[in-house]
């Protein structure tokens, strides 16, 4: 089923596909993680990529006013972090290529918010 983002903006960033798939640095080219089509409703991310240029990710299908933060930490399966809730797989990050970022994500199943930071 087609899902229209109400938002997308993409900065110094390349998706696989339309809003999912494997994230390239635009600069280097390096694939720094995957993003899973269909569990997420928001993604914001920003990252500074280890080649030195920063990255700015923003999709969004749904309005944001009925999202409950979560503090709970995600599920590890197969290095994709998963919503702790329904263990909806959401994400993966490669950290080791970025040189700090950010992201937030809200899993549609639940409507939790997490966040994630490398400092
Ligand atoms: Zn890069
Ligand atoms: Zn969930």
């Amino acid at each position: 089923m087609a899902r229209i983002p109400k938002v997308k903006e993409l900065i110094n960033t390349r998706l696989a596909s339309t809003y999912g798939g494997w994230i390239y640095c635009d600069y280097c080219g390096q694939n720094i993680g995957y993003l899973c089509y269909v569990t997420y409703d928001h993604f914001t991310f920003d990252y500074k990529c280890k080649c030195g240029h920063h990255g700015h990710m923003h999709i969004a299908f749904q309005d944001s006013n009925y999202i409950k933060t979560s503090q709970d930490k995600f599920i590890i399966i197969k290095n994709r972090l998963c919503c702790p809730h329904d263990h909806s797989p959401l994400l993966t990050i490669f950290s080791e290529k970025l040189e700090d970022y950010k992201f937030e994500i809200v899993c549609v199943e639940c409507k939790r918010k997490y966040q994630e930071e490398k400092v």
